[in-house]
């Protein structure tokens, strides 16, 4: 396993076409708009080999008996998958922000058993060449991007039917040694700094979609690949200091990127589903659920960091003691440890698939995605009351080094004899950035709108039983009650 150090030195010999604010990037590890989302990323590597952690950031492959990271690990079973829910809230409570790897984690587990499934039904082999990629992806610790998303086009049209066939990601030649993809995926979270793409389609498909129904992996910086960074709301405080930022060591959500595949050549070594349209919306569902089963913890771990601020404001302005703080401040916490439960209630309640892997509930997995992107927003309006209207008019930092006002701005920003004001500015920054327009969108975007959670929810609940139950209780008794 790689240690944090490790990880980032490894992204250095890397040789990607990255673009931002209309320049090439050359060096993406010490860029200051990518730099804190590569440190979010090697905090999984942190977990993955420190003592304090490995009980939850390693794991033991079933392929190899090696020990591996558990961003890499294939879960055999209900421990994997808890131990998998609580991994990602120490990572969230440790960054603040999305550590991106859990996109490819769950890329990794999908593919694992469709692909097995695939063959079980078609004579393929995509398994044998699956289990390959993943030993390989195991032994060298690799970060894997989990490309999903398409640009989609007109929402109304399958993708064979778009004004521009590339509106999906799609095999456009087929050779002896491989095949020729082209196509872009979207939002693509810690892209700039994984060694890996791992590709699937992003929806069911009918047989005219073929070309479109396909899974394969690259190597982050093969040619033909073009990355396009984000901007983010305020990302120029990035490149301006560090206390403005809020969070200047891990940054805001995942550093997403468009990826653009510009006729890019794969190895059939590296093919994992050819135009098998029967099992696209399998893929697709399966995948969801296992990131939505996700967001019911990383985001708890965010939200840890947001309470801890709000709480430290309070402190700090005079208010902790104040009925309504404290009645808020619990409010807080009731939300965010009800957006975990559900992340556990997935796990607890798995299933086998027929390879061997767990499988969450999808129920669950799906109504903890919902819960989360209802309550985030609801736990950020209660940091933005109790931290106070200061949050969003604090002056620049750099106004500590005008020495014409800086006396004046730690007289005023100060609350109180021990507190500092560039602590309070701090921590003000601090909620401002995880309170912003970034996460909250990413919160409820991320892992699939709330409205596909509902689609999954209103096709996989069991109405008739529910009717049965009501029917039975208000069913007329078969003896009349003695008088
Ligand atoms: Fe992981 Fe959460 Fe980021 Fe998804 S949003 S990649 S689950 S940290």
């Amino acid at each position: 396993m790689m240690t944090p150090e490790q990880y980032i030195d490894s992204l250095r010999s890397q040789k990607k076409e990255v673009y931002f604010m209309g320049e090439k990037v050359e060096n993406v590890v010490d860029h200051p708009a990518m730099r804190p989302h590569i440190n979010a990323a090697a905090v999984t590597y942190k977990l993955g080999t420190e003592e304090e952690y490995q009980h939850l950031g390693s794991a033991v492959s079933h392929l190899t008996g090696n020990k591996v990271n558990r961003w890499t690990h294939i879960p055999q079973n209900q421990e994997d998958l808890v131990k998998k829910a609580m991994m990602l809230r120490v990572a969230g409570q440790i960054t603040g922000t999305c550590f991106q790897r859990c996109v490819g984690m769950d890329a990794l587990i999908t593919l694992y058993s469709t692909t097995w499934e695939i063959d079980q039904e078609m004579g393929t082999n995509y398994h044998k060449r699956f289990k390959e990629f993943l030993v390989e992806t195991q032994n060298n610790d690799y970060m894997t991007d989990g490309a999903m998303t398409d640009p989609k086009g007109d929402r109304s049209k399958r993708p064979s039917e778009q004004h521009d066939p590339d509106q999906y990601v799609r095999v456009v030649e087929e050779r002896p040694d491989g095949i020729v993809v082209r196509g872009a995926k979207m939002h693509q979270t810690g892209a700039i700094n994984s060694h890996q793409i791992l590709v699937m389609p992003g929806m069911g498909m009918s047989p005219e979609d073929e070309d479109y129904a396909i899974s394969f992996a690259v190597p982050a910086d093969e040619k033909g690949i073009i990355y396009v960074f984000g901007r983010q709301v305020n990302d120029s405080r990035k490149w301006e200091g560090k206390i403005d930022q809020g969070n200047a060591k891990y940054g805001v959500v995942g550093g997403e990127a468009l990826i653009i595949f510009e006729d890019v050549f794969v190895p059939w070594d590296r093919v994992f589903m050819y135009k098998e349209t029967k099992y696209t919306g399998k893929l697709v569902d399966r995948f969801a659920s296992y990131h939505r089963q996700n967001y019911g913890a990383c985001k708890a771990g965010n939200l840890d960091v947001l309470i801890g601020a709000t709480a430290s404001l309070a402190g700090m302005q005079g208010t902790m003691k104040a009925s309504h703080v404290k009645d808020k401040l619990s409010e807080m916490a009731h939300l965010v440890e009800t957006m975990y439960s559900g992340a556990l209630a997935c796990s607890f309640n798995c299933s086998q698939n027929g390879c061997g892997t767990a499988f969450v509930d999808p129920v669950l997995a799906n109504s903890s995605k919902l819960n989360t992107a209802r309550y985030y927003p609801e736990v950020t309006k209660l940091a933005q009351d109790i931290a106070g209207g200061f949050v969003a008019t604090i002056p620049s930092e750099k106004e500590f080094e005008n020495p014409r006002v800086a006396p004046y701005m730690h007289k005023y920003y100060s609350t109180g004899e021990n507190v500092d004001a560039i602590e309070r500015i701090k921590m003000g920054r601090l909620v401002e950035n995880m309170t912003g327009s970034t996460p909250i969108i990413e919160c409820m975007h991320g892992a699939g709108s709330p409205q596909a959670q509902k689609v999954v929810l209103q096709r996989s609940i069991n109405w008739r039983d529910k009717m049965k139950y009501a029917a039975e209780i208000v069913r007329e008794p078969e003896t009349s009650p003695s008088k």
